[in-house]
């Protein structure tokens, strides 16, 4: 079965076809600034990956190029639609309504559109995409897969705010998470690595990138994480500033004359690893300015791993211990010194990273030492595979059920 996966942004379409039988991915690219006189596809993998200005006025445009992109020219990989069995959309926000992934219809698309609410920019633009399928694809079997749905588990005292209740009442305001897809997949990964069931083990994940979360996993239940209603809270990130002191917001529009959209954008795009270091979002650039002696490049480091840290001990405290550590994404995976820091000094709670091990490079791996009570995992994410395999999974299920 083929699954096309499409992840759209409100100026970006970005996809893989994906081989489930022999779990390759066939073909992927973007349409990247859909919209603008600057458009342009990106379509191939790693040396035969191609890039070339192409106008599309919107995201119907922009999925006739990427249909056609996979259908013909020199990196063609099917020859006709046909060959797209099924096709998952990645969608932020699913609110209450979906704990699961589901099989888009009429109703599904109504509540992504009602949930816009909570994630403007991200629902609309999961529903431009979703259209653009249906124009360019009528009659494939589309399956939406929620980052929220994974934690559709916590339980009420970790998801609400301590704000007046009525607030919830009025405009469910309460912590959604986000990330779920890579949770879920590395939860499930670590569990499979490790050769054991997931219902049996504490475990705390974390997806450090640009973007961080951190989730708490109790016998196979997210029971806490860190992104909130919308995914700046939680951990310090490269540009997100995570949790802060509410009081800061009104403080800084006060005295800085801000707007609404100027403190969103300060708090979404100027803080974190970027904010503290003035130099970059990038870890990388901003490990190369400590490691010539930058102070505030130093600091950055230092609150990054510091609030990571502060996240494994509350977790921790709400299950009461944990088994396994696993990390993934930009930074977890390849940050050899990152990862040092946030597991120096834990040894007390039975966490003892091998620092050989650390310094390794590779895929899925252990980097705890061998008497260590707790384990720790890097998984590399992969969050367009889980999409394929929920989206199989939904329309197989209906198949057998003989509604599709
Ligand atoms: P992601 O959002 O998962 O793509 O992760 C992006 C982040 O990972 C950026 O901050 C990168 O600097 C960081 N990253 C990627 N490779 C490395 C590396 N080898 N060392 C340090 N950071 C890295």
């Amino acid at each position: 079965m083929n699954v096309l996966v499409i992840n759209a942004g409100s100026s970006s379409l970005k996809y893989q076809l994906i081989d489930l039988e022999n779990r390759e991915v066939m073909a992927k690219g973007i349409c990247e600034r859909v919209g603008s006189d600057e458009a342009f596809h990106k379509h191939g993998i790693d040396e035969n990956e191609v890039v070339h200005d192409a106008p599309m006025e919107d995201h119907n445009a922009a999925m006739a190029l990427v249909l056609e992109a996979l259908t013909s020219g020199s990196n063609k990989v099917i020859d006709s639609l046909d060959e797209i069995d099924a096709i998952g959309h990645r969608v932020v926000q699913g609110g209450k309504y979906f704990s699961e992934s589901a099989f888009i219809d009429d109703d599904v698309i109504a509540k992504i559109d009602e949930l816009a609410e909570l994630a403007p920019l991200h629902n609309k633009a999961a529903l431009m995409g979703i259209e653009a399928c249906q124009k360019n694809m009528p009659g494939k079997p589309m399956v939406a897969v929620f980052d929220t749905s994974y934690f559709q588990t916590l339980p009420q005292k970790a998801f609400m705010y301590p704000i007046p209740y009525e607030y919830y009442d009025k405009y469910a305001l309460r912590k959604y998470g986000a990330h779920g897809t890579s949770h879920r997949y590395i939860a499930e990964r670590a569990a499979q690595y490790l050769d054991e069931n997931l219902n049996d083990l504490k475990m705390i994940t974390c997806h450090l990138g640009n973007g961080c979360s951190m989730t708490a996993i109790d016998h196979g239940m997210a029971i806490d994480t860190s992104m909130g209603l919308t995914p700046l809270d939680g951990l310090m990130m490269g540009t997100r500033c995570g949790a802060i002191d509410p009081a800061i917001v009104p403080f800084l529009m006060e005295h800085e004359g801000l707007t609404f959209d100027e403190i969103n954008d300060v708090m979404n795009k100027k803080s974190g690893l970027l904010g503290i270091s003035g130099i970059s979002n990038d870890l990388r650039s901003v490990r190369t300015a400590s490691e010539e002696g930058d102070e505030r490049a130093q600091l950055a480091y230092e609150m990054y791993s510091h609030s990571v840290k502060k996240y494994l001990g509350q977790y921790i405290a709400e299950m009461g211990g944990v088994d396994v550590i696993v990390v993934t994404a930009g930074v977890g995976e390849n940050c050899d010194k990152m990862r040092r820091m946030i597991f120096s000094g834990l040894q007390s709670l039975g966490i003892v990273l091998d620092l050989e091990k650390n310094k390794l490079r590779g895929g899925e791996r252990e980097i705890s030492t061998d008497d260590s009570p707790v384990q720790i995992l890097i998984i590399p994410t992969n969050e367009e595979l889980m999409i394929a395999l929920d989206t199989l999974d939904v329309v197989e299920h209906l198949r057998l059920e003989g509604t599709l």
